[in-house]
Order: structure tokens, then sequence, then C-alpha cells
């Protein structure tokens, strides 16, 4: 399909006084009409300031219903936008904003700050949003007052061209800025929303970081889509998220691990009735089976799946009906991505077997913006996306992450993959969370370094783990030391950077030796 229809004005014609955001901080609804509105009358206002399309511009904000605005005004005009990772210091923003050549830099009160001294190192110019900067000549509600409410172009949406950029999370190394294109949010809606069984009647709440993929997808934009709404917080609170949910508001639920983890330690969190919630899927990162088991006990199947920036980002969900029996596993590939395993010597791996992850479809990314060294290493010579992870088939085609391909580390000539010691750890009564990495050792070349955090209210003693692993682990892949720590460095998205641990472990070695 080369075409496809304008998203925010479609929905307006079909559904137009519909609620699709309520920002829960405010209490203000905006129906699809209103969102339609501003979205046009601000793509005008950006073409009308000389933006042309193919120009980039950034968004530095919290969440909030006129991000979605800026994203459909980008759709209309086509210019690409770059969602800003608020998490990152001016240092780490300067680069990407200088090698994007952004043109606009938007941002809400909350970085004012950091946007203007971006604005004076770059010579960028700036237009801040929200109900504080209103009356501001250069804000975004004066352009949108100032504006033509006119249909941009032709309503005709390219199927295949940028429409925004997202970095990956930076967990394995320097982000890229993967291509978003209509075609792949389609995609994922059909997707997700087949898997999850989402329709225009459900309502999530929105508070995984606008700049992650899953912050606009999961569900929120498929929900846009059908007509649904999304309740909109700044950011996770974890007593908002479960008085939402306590109250029957939600009734369609996505979240990574470390959210799932929170909401368990929850005190209220009996009192939800989850049979009001008809789909909790999970992703992002492997989730310890025991926050599975402790969530089915309360009656909530979450169901976890995959996905990737780069793939849009839905390619595996669980179905609720085989989440118990297949626990651990991500679920089958849904219905518009073909997945692929391939061993080390390049065979296509047919019915059981491990091997490398590899995806095709309409959902996966054309590429790497400006960077077509990093778009061909990730794609194989037929066209298939190299996901860099390991992925185990079982007899009935159910899918199980065993771990990225560059966590994995040898000891004494044996392939460790720290997902699998992770798991067992946090089979341990003490131990809230399990990070493994791989580190040098003189004698087996690598060996594990585990990080732990402990369960509130109990006590860790770490000189009984090695014994107590090797019960359950095979001698090499037992960790040779155990260290509690009070937090894990972390991406927005609540995902642990490894790469961040190996480097304080490498420093803190050479430090000690
Ligand atoms: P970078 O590419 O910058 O290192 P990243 O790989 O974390 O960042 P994302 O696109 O956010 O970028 O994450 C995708 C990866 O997350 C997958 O390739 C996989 O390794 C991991 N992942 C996603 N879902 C799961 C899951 N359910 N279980 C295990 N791992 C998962």
């Amino acid at each position: 399909m080369e075409w496809l229809t304008d998203m925010a004005a479609k929905r307006a014609e079909l559904t137009p006084h519909r609620v699709a955001f309520t920002d829960h901080d405010t209490g203000v609804d905006m129906t699809f009409a209103e969102i339609n509105d501003r979205a046009t009358r601000f793509a005008n206002a950006l073409l009308d300031r000389g933006l042309t399309p193919g120009d980039r511009i950034a968004v530095l904000c919290m969440n909030r219903a006129d991000f979605f605005v800026i994203l459909f005004a980008a759709q209309k005009s086509r210019i690409i936008l770059i969602p800003l990772n608020w998490r990152q210091p001016q240092a780490e923003l300067e680069p990407i904003l200088a090698q994007s050549r952004a043109k606009l830099l938007i941002h809400d009160a909350d970085f004012a700050a950091i946007a203007g001294a971006l604005a004076t190192t770059l010579g960028l110019p700036l237009c801040p949003m929200g109900e504080d900067a209103a009356n501001r000549p250069d804000s975004m509600e004066a352009m949108i007052r100032a504006a033509s409410a006119c249909p941009v172009g032709d309503g005709r949406i390219p199927a295949e061209a940028p429409w925004y950029l997202l970095y990956t999370s930076g967990t394995t190394g320097l982000p890229k800025a993967a291509i978003q294109t209509a075609g792949m949010a389609w995609a994922n809606m059909v997707n997700y929303s087949m898997a999850a069984t989402l329709t225009g009647s459900d309502c999530c709440v929105n508070y995984l970081p606008l700049f992650h993929t899953a912050g606009i997808n999961l569900p929120t934009l498929p929900l846009f889509l059908l007509g649904g709404r999304s309740i909109i917080l700044r950011k996770f609170d974890v007593d908002t998220v479960v008085s939402l949910m306590h109250k029957g508001e939600v009734t369609s639920f996505f979240a990574v691990p470390a959210i799932y983890q929170a909401l368990s330690l929850h005190p209220d969190l009996e009192e939800i009735d989850f049979s009001a919630i008809s789909y909790l899927g999970c992703g992002g990162a492997p989730i310890p089976e025991r926050i599975l088991t402790d969530f089915l006990k309360l009656g909530a199947t979450i169901c976890n799946g995959m996905g990737m920036t780069e793939t849009g980002p839905t390619v595996f969900l669980m179905d609720p009906d085989r989440a118990e029996e297949k626990i651990g596993s991500v679920g089958k590939a849904q219905i518009l991505t073909d997945v692929r395993l391939q061993d080390i010597n390049g065979m296509i791996i047919e019915g059981e077997g491990e091997g490398e992850l590899q995806l095709r479809g309409p959902g996966i990314t054309p590429g790497y913006m400006d960077n077509p060294e990093a778009t061909a290493n990730a794609f194989t010579e037929d066209g298939w996306l190299r996901s860099g992870d390991v992925a185990r088939r079982d007899a009935d085609g159910y899918y199980f992450i065993v771990d990225r391909i560059k966590d994995m580390y040898i000891s004494g000539g044996e392939n460790v993959y720290p997902a699998e010691v992770e798991r067992v750890l946090t089979t341990h009564p003490a131990i809230l969370e399990a990070v493994v990495i791989g580190v040098e050792d003189a004698k087996w070349g690598e060996v594990g370094a585990a990080f732990l955090l402990e369960r509130p209210g109990s006590t860790l003693g770490t000189a009984e783990l090695p014994a107590w692993c090797r019960t359950l682990l095979a001698p090499y892949k037992v960790p040779k030391s155990f260290h509690v720590v009070n937090e894990l460095p972390r991406t927005a998205a609540g995902k642990v950077r490894k790469n961040i641990l190996r480097d304080s472990f490498r420093k803190a070695e050479e430090t000690s030796s």
C-alpha cells in the first residue's frame, strides 16, 4: 500500500465528538475533532513559518495530549518529528539536535531551562507549549490560534516515508534514530489490537515516556485509530495507576516489567477487579516468572510480548488462554509480522529450535535516519531485520526470548545466557530483581557478576548464594560475584542499562587492582 489516510482527519470524520484524550492532571478532555483541528492548524502554522516536508523538528515534553497534536501535525505536513528523551542532559541532546538538523524545538514548561540553553548554543528557534505559555506570541497555542484550519495537502499520507524518529533505548550501545512510518503504525495497530482484542470502547492509561515506542504505540496510537480513549499522565505514578485501575477506568493496560514489579508491591493491588481489564500486555525486557504467578493469583493474566523500536513495536504477544501453560513465552508472531530463526551457520531453523530472531513485514522500520551503515548492518542480505536476540521456538510454535546475543558471555568455553541465570535468581525469596553481566576473568575467560535488589523486608545473605545457585544451575552458569545494590541504572522505560553496569564494574576492578 503506497498511500494511507490522514489518521487524525479520518478519526475526526468517523467519531468527531468522542473523547480521544483525557489529561489526568487538568481533567481536560480532547475530542477527535479537537485533536484534528489543532493538528491541522499547527501543521499549517509550521508550513507558514517556512518549514517544508522532510525538515525535522524536535519536541521535549512530558506526556501531554498536545504531544499527539504535534505528532499528527507532523504527519499532515510531512515534517519529521523527533521526540527527545527528557532524561538526557544538554550534552547528549546537543549532538542529536545538531546531527538531525532540527529547525525548531517545541518544549513544555518543565524543560524551559534546558531548551533555552540548547537554543543559545545551537541557534535553534523555540516554541513553548502548554497552558503556561499560551499567551506568548511564539507559543504553540498562539501558532494554532493564528493558523488556517484548511486541510493540509490532499490528505494522502505516504506509507513508507519517515513520519517520526525514535532513538533506540541505548541499552547495548549508542542510540540510533530508527525511522517510524505511518505504515508501521497501522501494522502495529493490527498486530496489537487483534492480539489484545482492543476496541474503540476501551480506555488505556498513557504514562510510558513518549520518546519511546511503547509510550506512543502501546496501546495509545492503536486505540486512537480505533476511536478509544487514553488517559494521559505526565509520567508514571504508581498510586495514580492503581487508583485508575481500582475505579475501573482502565480497560486495557500495557506495562514494562519494572512497572508490573512496582504494581506488585502496592498495598492496594488486591482491591483491583482485574476482570474489568480485558488485556494486560507486557514487553520490553524479560519479566520474572514470579511476577506473572503473583498476578495470576489475583485473577490477572499478564500477557508477555516482545517488540523493538525497529518493529513498530509489536511482534509477539501471548494469548491469555495459553499464558499460564506457556509461562515465560512471548507468544506467537502476530498477523502482520513474519519471523524466522537463523543458526550460527546461517541456516534457517524449521520447527523446534534456537537461533537469531529475524523479522520481516510492514511493521519493520526502513532503517536508521542518515545512517546507511547501521541500516545495512541491521538487515540480512535478503531483507530480514536482525533482532540481535536469540529466541527459541517450542514444538507448539510458541517463542521464548533466550537473551540478547551481545549479553551472552563464554565461561570456560560454555555459552551463558544471563537471562537464564537472572530467571533462576529471582526465584529466591529474598531477591526482587537480578541482573547478570559477563565480566573478564583470568581463569575462565569470562564469569558472571550478579547485581541484586533485595525484596522489601528481607535480608539477603550473599554468602549462601553460590551453593543455592549450584542446586539449580550448571556450575559454569553460577555467577562468581554477587552484589546487593540499592538501585539499578535504567532507561526511562525501566530497562536495565547493562552497558553502564559493565563500565562501572570494569572501573571498580581497575581501581581495586
Ligand atoms: P539499543 O538498541 O539502543 O541497545 P534496545 O535494544 O533496548 O536499545 P529497544 O527497541 O527498546 O531497544 O528494545 C528491544 C529489545 O528489548 C529486544 O531486541 C529484546 O532484546 C528486548 N525485549 C523486548 N521484549 C522482551 C521480552 N519480552 N523479553 C526479553 N527481552 C525483550
